[in-house]
């Protein structure tokens, strides 16, 4: 095996390559929850490429053990970050059994009936049952392009694992024994085929990993952080995207802002802290109450717009009161009970011509009104 040192020296070197930097993607960005463990994948993989590669006829029974462990291990580690990827329940129980069985049929043909073929195909079955596990969710679970390309590769990869065990017993027959197995075609296609698979699955688990970074820092500037509600620029992506969903001539869509009564009030009297829990917790109701009806964002330090679904105006406006209304039951543990906190409404319908500002706008008015009327009611704006 002298011959390929070189080529044994640069896989050994990408895998631990890998694994260092989805270690370093796992510490350091916080929204990548699935490359720890693909991280601690390829640790494994480069643990037992290592074992293999300097593999003799004396190499003891326990190293090569140790080899097929952290085969299984690396496949194990690829299929739970898939499932945390996609969100989905991890088989544990299933993956339990497997591992039981496989490792008795493992110490069965090493010791009992030794037979090398049928070890070296229940290794590599193992590890492709186990990356296999991963295409369950990736199927039910991916509908973007990545998903597509994850599902192909881990499909390919977890296949090849089979048949090349397959193919080199049909080419070679059952001519090998212990002693010349290290020496054999079998280990070089292994590791070369171990080196391509690691390093295609890599690359496109980076991407995923790419992948998920972006949506989520775009998710999340749309987001405002305190109440998890969309901001404003959240709120202004919606708009365009909605703006042609028209059912019919009596169907309005509406904007509906709403601004906390005397909130300084509650700042003053119990602390910024209280202030930013009564924030979420109005958060909280308005969406409730919202759902099914329309969007809620927040538009301002305690200012709150709803963008209606298309609706007859009488149910915008119902929606508005229900919320005035609900909004000073909410009980809110850091303050006095006897504290009640309320909100002024304006709600504005939009016209086809409207933009959200001109929507807004008109909408801010009518919620000045409803301030200057003595607060917590909901005032209706004038027509555009
Ligand atoms: P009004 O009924 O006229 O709306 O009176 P107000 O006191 O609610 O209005 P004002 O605009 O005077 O005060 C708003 C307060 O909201 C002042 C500011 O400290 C507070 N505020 C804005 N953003 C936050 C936040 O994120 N957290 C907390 N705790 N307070 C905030
Ligand atoms: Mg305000
Ligand atoms: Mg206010």
């Amino acid at each position: 095996m002298s011959g390929n040192s070189d080529f044994h020296i640069l896989t050994a070197v990408i895998l631990a390559l890998f694994a260092l930097v989805f270690g370093v993607l796992h510490f350091s960005v916080k929204s990548q929850k699935f490359s720890g463990w693909v991280g601690l994948a390829y640790v494994a993989a480069f643990v037992a490429y290592m074992l293999a590669s300097t593999r003799t006829p004396s190499t003891p029974m326990g190293l090569i053990f140790l080899s097929t462990g952290m085969f299984w291990i690396f496949s194990l580690a690829i299929a739970r970050a898939i499932y945390i990827r996609c969100n989905a329940v991890f088989p544990v129980k299933l993956v339990g059994l497997g591992l039981t069985v496989a490792t008795a049929g493992l110490i069965w043909l090493s010791f009992v009936t030794p037979d090398i073929y049928a070890r070296t195909l229940l290794v590599n079955a193992g590890a492709g049952g186990l990356l296999s596990l991963s295409l369950w969710p990736l199927w039910k679970a991916g509908t973007k392009l990545i998903d597509g390309a994850l599902f192909g590769v881990i499909a390919t990869v977890a296949a090849t694992f089979v048949i090349r065990v397959v193919t080199i017993n049909i080419v070679l027959g059952h001519a090998l024994t212990e002693q010349s197995y290290t020496e054999s075609t079998y280990v070089w296609l292994f590791q070369l085929t171990n080196g391509i698979a690691a390093l295609a699955l890599a690359i496109v688990l980076l991407f995923a990993a790419g992948h998920d970074m972006v949506l989520h820092f775009h998710a999340q500037s749309n987001r405002d952080p305190l109440t998890d509600l969309l901001n404003r620029r959240g709120l202004k992506g919606l708009f365009a995207a909605r703006a042609d969903e028209k059912q019919g001539a009596i169907f309005m869509r509406t904007i509906i802002l709403f601004d906390i009564d005397h909130f300084k009030l509650v700042n003053d009297q119990y602390g910024h802290a209280a202030g930013d829990k009564v924030l979420q917790r109005i958060a909280q109701t308005a969406l409730d109450l919202c759902q099914g009806y329309g969007r809620v964002a927040r538009t301002g330090g305690e200012e709150f717009a709803i963008l209606t679904k298309w609706m007859p105006v009488e149910t915008a406006q119902f929606l508005a009161q229900n919320i005035c209304d609900s909004l000073r039951f909410v009980v809110h543990p850091e303050l006095d009970s006897s504290h009640k906190v309320t909100a002024s409404f304006g709600l504005a319908i939009l016209s086809d011509t409207d933009s959200l500002h001109d929507g807004m706008d008109r909408a801010d008015k009518a919620l000045y009104h409803a301030k200057r009327n003595g607060r917590n009611q909901v005032a209706l704006a004038k027509a555009a």
